[in-house]
C-alpha cells in the first residue's frame, strides 16, 4: 500500500470529505462490516495503474447520507 503524495481535498467519487487515502496495484480484501472506524471506502482507478481507496469515517459517511437525503447543500 502506498499513501498518494497529491491528494485531492475530497472524495472524487462521492465528492465527500475522507479520512484518508491509500493506492493499491495489487487485489486486496475490503471487510467493512465490522469496521468500527470506517463506513465506506470509494474506489477510483487512476491512471498511474493504482486503485485509489478513500476511507469515510462513520460520521463522514452519515453526514454524506442525509445531505443526499435532503438534497444538495449551498455551502
Ligand atoms: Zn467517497
Amino acid at each position: 500500500m502506498e499513501v498518494p503524495a497529491d491528494p485531492p481535498d475530497a472524495c472524487p467519487v462521492c465528492d465527500r470529505a475522507y479520512d484518508s487515502v491509500s493506492a493499491h496495484d495489487a487485489g486486496i480484501m475490503v471487510n467493512l462490516l465490522d469496521n468500527q472506524r470506517y463506513q465506506r471506502v470509494c474506489f477510483e482507478p487512476r491512471p498511474e495503474e493504482r486503485l485509489w481507496f478513500f476511507h469515510h469515517t462513520h460520521a463522514q459517511a452519515t453526514v454524506a447520507d442525509a445531505e443526499r437525503a435532503d438534497g444538495p447543500t449551498t455551502d
